[in-house]
Order: C-alpha cells, then structure tokens, then sequence
C-alpha cells in the first residue's frame, strides 16, 4: 500500500480503466451476477473463494451465508462470472479446438429444404462425386416406425439427400460404421451427433481402440451440433396424445429453445413445444453431455449463430477445412468467413451445456413414518388385465434396497428410478404381511420422480418388548399411466443390516 496520492490516483484510474475495458469486452455477451448464482453458487459448487466480491463495488462476501451479496445495482457486466474460478469462460474450453469457422448453405437445388443450410448434405455429395469417399454413414428415418431413425450406410449422393434432416433421438450410428467397415468400404464420412463423434474418436484413437491398428479404412468424422435428444418411447406418444399424426410429420426441429413440428415443409409449424416442456422425456444420458459443438469431429455443423437456412461450420482438422474449401470453390456450397458466425450465440449455448453437469444433483425425497399417525389402506393398484401397455417389455421401471436400522427400529427403503424418464404420480405402498393378513398400511405418492433419482423411505418396524418384530413386508408402486410397476415381499431377518 502507498501513502503517495499521486500514486494511489494512477493506481485507481488503472484499475477503472481495467475494469471498464473487461465490461467493454464482455458486452454482448450474457454472463451475468444471475448466472453465477445459479450455475454455481445454488449448484453448490462455489469454493467461496471471494473472488467475485473482491473484483466488483457492488458485490461483497456475506460471512453469514458463505456467498457474495448485492450491496448495489448490479449492471450485468459480467465481470464478476469471469473471474470465478468455477465457471467456463475460455471459447476453446467451450468449443474445442477448430481451425476456422465459416458461415455456410447449400448451393445445390435438391438439398434446400434439408434442416438448416443443408452444409451436411452438400459435403457428403461433394464427396461422392469427387470419390473422395466410398461409403457414408448417415440416419434415416425408419418406413415402419415413423421418425425412429434407422442408421444407414449409403454409396451415394441421391441417398444422401433422402437422408437430409434432423431425429432429435439416439442413432446406432456405430454400428453402421463397423458393418461399413467390415464389408469392406475404406473411405467413408461419419455423420453423427458429439456422442457419436467420441465414440469413433475414441476408437481410433485410444490406446485400446479397435479401429486404432486398423490401417485399411479411413473415417471422416461429420459432427453435428447438439444440445440433447429424446426417448421416443416416450417422446412420440406424447406428441401423438397430443393429437399429432406422426405420418404426416415432414421435419421437427428445435430452434431457440422450442421444438417446432412442421406438416408441410414451407409453412409454420403445426405444433410447438418449450424444451422445458418436453424435458421429462429428455434421454437421460443428454444429461451428462458436455459437448455442444462436436469437438473431436473433422468437421462440426450447427444451426446457432447462423441464420435461418444456413449453418455454423467449424473445421477442426487440415483436411476438414480443406474439403469445406474445395467445396465451396467447386459450387457445392456458399461459405462467408469467420466474423459471420454469431459467435456468442454459440458460446453461450456451448457454456449452458458445459455447466449443465454442475446441476446433475441426485435428488433424495426422504420420507419418515410417524409411527404413530395410522392412514388407510386405499392404494388403487390396478389388477394385472386393466394394466396400461408397458411400452418399456422387460426394461425395470424401479431398483429397489432395503436395509434395516435397528438403531431407529426403521427398515430404509431406497427406490431408484431405472426407467431413464419421468415417473409421474407414483403411488408408493408398504406394508407388513402377516399370512394373509396386512398391517400398518403406509402410502404416499411422490409426484416427480426424474430418471435414476432415489427416494429413501424410512418405514417404522414394529416391536415387541423392545425387540424388533422381523416380518414379511411388502413394497408395491404403480403409477396411474402404467399400472403397478413393483410388487415385492421381503422377508426380514436379523442379519439383514450386515
Ligand atoms: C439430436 C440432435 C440435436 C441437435 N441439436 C442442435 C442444437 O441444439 N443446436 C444446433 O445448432 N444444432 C443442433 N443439431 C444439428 C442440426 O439439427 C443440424 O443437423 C445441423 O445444423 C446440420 O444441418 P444441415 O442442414 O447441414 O443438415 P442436413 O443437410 O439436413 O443433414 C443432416 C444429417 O444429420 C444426420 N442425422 C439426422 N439425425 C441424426 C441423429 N439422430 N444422429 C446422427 N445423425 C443424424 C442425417 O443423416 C443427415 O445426414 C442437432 C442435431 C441432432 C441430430
Ligand atoms: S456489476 Fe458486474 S461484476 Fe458486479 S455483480 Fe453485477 S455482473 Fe457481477
Ligand atoms: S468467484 Fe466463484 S467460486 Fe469464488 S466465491 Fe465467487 S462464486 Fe464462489
Ligand atoms: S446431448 Fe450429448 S449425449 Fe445427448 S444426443 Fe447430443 S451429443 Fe449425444
């Protein structure tokens, strides 16, 4: 610290000077004091650091809460988000590494009207007629079973376009590649989603991966941009409860946080959804990904940060840019360079989904019986004729364990949703059977239970002079959608909670 004003004012001046230069270079972007609430500090996930405190005049650390306070008008610069050491700030941690980006759409007649500017569909024909490559693998939409995608090895352009459009679900698209390779095509494009990308990355290229001492064929791996895709075990009757005839559907696609279903190619869409609304039949692996911009891809391509009809493109390998380039140059597509992508468009998406990890909590609903309070046995579990379709066959909806406390003379009950989507109105039944007879009947229903959450439950035992009674007891749930999902009689023993 220095006792000269004169050296104390250029101190300060400097550091305003900072600080408006940071807020200048931030502006445009979204990171604000709101999303380093949210994202990291009620993710909990905050060290408590302080940094966000010490570098704003509006912001200091409130001891009694272990967080940064308010203590003015925040502006929204943004400066307090990039400091934390928690958040992800850094474009190539956010996007990967690339060579240069481009604008880009189609430039052929045929593959207007693919998703977004056809840039996917145009390199594939690029790459067939300039025998480039042999094979491509893309996903078709199955005849039989509307917008399930079926992957597909395709030889040539006309198939590319029919392949044009987006399935917001899993593809298998792997093992496409692997057949691909194993009847014997040597060059072929990759199309998949960053999932998809990493698998054959880390085929390739992992000490252990089976393609990594496969000299014969050679993949070029087409990344498409993706925030998250759907059960369509779950997605689709919902879509079709809803009255949407599935056969009719021409393209989905999500834009700006809505999922749009179009009957007719030109005109608006018939039906549109939030993202949050269709949450509940997200995959539940979409969840854990990190991966917006299909990092460890050849070439990655995206409807953010272009315009409507065109696509964001990055070319993150030599020959990845050289293609684009070639293509370009040989009337396949139109490209406009680097400064055209909204970039920040891009990155913020890329950010949401790198911090969506920080919010994975796995919620726990714990339930205590008060011994005392006696409720009525009035569960409706449906008998086994009158039960809904079961669209999962053999897949568990629940796990279940148990352990005994005998400490609290408490069996702990642990129910985890195995079914990968939400279970709503789940109706919970327990109760110890004595031969034919139940007894102390306990129910509730819990009206949430999102995939591979656990609810604990803490059923009171019963006791005889201080002796825990070891019974049969019996754990029932159904739902109103799916009739009774678990039936089991556990038989109690002493040894139990070893
Ligand atoms: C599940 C999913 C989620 C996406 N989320 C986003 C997003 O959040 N933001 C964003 O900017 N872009 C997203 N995209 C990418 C976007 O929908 C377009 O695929 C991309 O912009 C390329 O557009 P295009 O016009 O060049 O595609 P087209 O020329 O129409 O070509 C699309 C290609 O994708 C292939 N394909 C379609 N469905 C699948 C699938 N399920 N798995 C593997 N390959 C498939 C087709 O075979 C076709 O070759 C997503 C794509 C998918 C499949
Ligand atoms: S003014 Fe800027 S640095 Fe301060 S809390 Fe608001 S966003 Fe953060
Ligand atoms: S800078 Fe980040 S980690 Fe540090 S106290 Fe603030 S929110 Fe917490
Ligand atoms: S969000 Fe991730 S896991 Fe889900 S489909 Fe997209 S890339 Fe795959």
């Amino acid at each position: 610290m220095t006792e000269n004003p004169t050296e104390q004012e250029s101190e300060s001046t400097q550091y305003d000077y900072s600080f408006d230069y940071i807020q200048k270079k931030l502006e445009g972007k979204k990171d604000s004091y709101g999303m380093l609430m949210k994202e990291i500090v009620r993710a909990g996930i905050c060290t408590e650091c302080g940094t966000c405190a010490a570098v704003c005049p509006v912001l200091e650390w409130d001891h009694l809460t272990g967080q940064p306070k308010l203590i003015g008008k925040c502006t929204g610069c943004g400066i307090c988000y990039n400091q934390c050491p928690r958040t992800i700030t850094d474009p190539i941690q956010l996007m990967g590494e690339f060579k240069t980006g481009y604008v880009s759409n189609t430039n052929i007649p045929e593959v207007i009207g693919a998703q977004d500017g056809g840039t996917v569909t145009s390199l594939l024909c690029y790459l067939f007629d300039e025998h480039l490559i042999d094979a491509a693998v893309v996903s078709m939409k199955d005849p039989n079973n509307p917008w399930h995608p079926v992957a597909q090895i395709i030889t040539n352009k006309d198939d590319a376009i029919k392949a044009a459009g987006s399935i917001y679900c899993h593809s298998q698209t792997v093992e496409a590649l692997m057949d691909a390779i194993r009847e014997g095509y040597r060059s072929i494009a990759f199309v998949g989603t960053p999932c998809n990308i990493d698998a054959v990355d880390k085929m390739t290229s992992s000490p252990a991966g089976m393609l990594k001492y496969f000299m014969r064929a050679h993949v070029l791996k087409i990344g498409l941009f993706c925030m998250d895709s759907f059960s369509p075990e779950a997605i689709y009757p919902f879509f079709e409860q809803d009255g949407i005839d599935l056969t009719k559907v021409v393209k989905m696609d999500i834009n700006k946080g809505k999922f749009h279903i179009y009957y007719d190619h030109d005109g608006e869409p018939i039906k549109s959804y939030t993202i949050k609304q269709l949450d509940k039949f997200k995959s539940s692996s979409c969840n854990f990904c990190t991966d917006l911009t299909a990092e460890n891809a050849d070439i990655s391509v995206g409807s953010v940060g272009s315009g409507p009809k065109k696509n964001t493109a990055f070319a993150r390998t030599g020959i990845g840019a050289e293609i684009i380039e070639d293509a370009a140059s040989k009337g396949y597509i139109k490209i406009e360079s680097y400064n055209a992508i909204n970039l920040n468009a891009v990155l913020f998406l890329a950010k949401l989904k790198k911090v969506s990890q920080y919010n994975i909590q796995k919620r726990k609903v714990f339930i205590v019986k008060d011994s005392k309070t006696q409720s009525e046995p009035k569960v409706e579990t449906k008998p086994e004729a009158e039960q809904a379709v079961k669209p999962l066959g053999s897949r568990k909806f629940l796990s279940v364990k148990k352990s005994i406390n005998e400490e609290d003379v408490v069996l702990n009950i642990s129910l985890t949703n195995s079914v990968g989507y939400l279970l709503e109105d789940l109706k919970i039944r327990i109760v110890i059977v004595e031969e034919l007879f139940e007894k102390k009947p306990w129910i509730t229903t819990i009206r949430e239970l999102f995939p591979y959450e656990t609810i604990e439950i803490g059923y009171p035992l019963e006791t005889v002079n201080n002796d825990i009674v070891y019974s049969n007891v019996l754990v029932e749930a159904s739902t109103e959608k799916f009739g009774k999902v678990f039936s089991k009689t556990y038989k109690l023993a002493p040894q139990e909670e070893k």
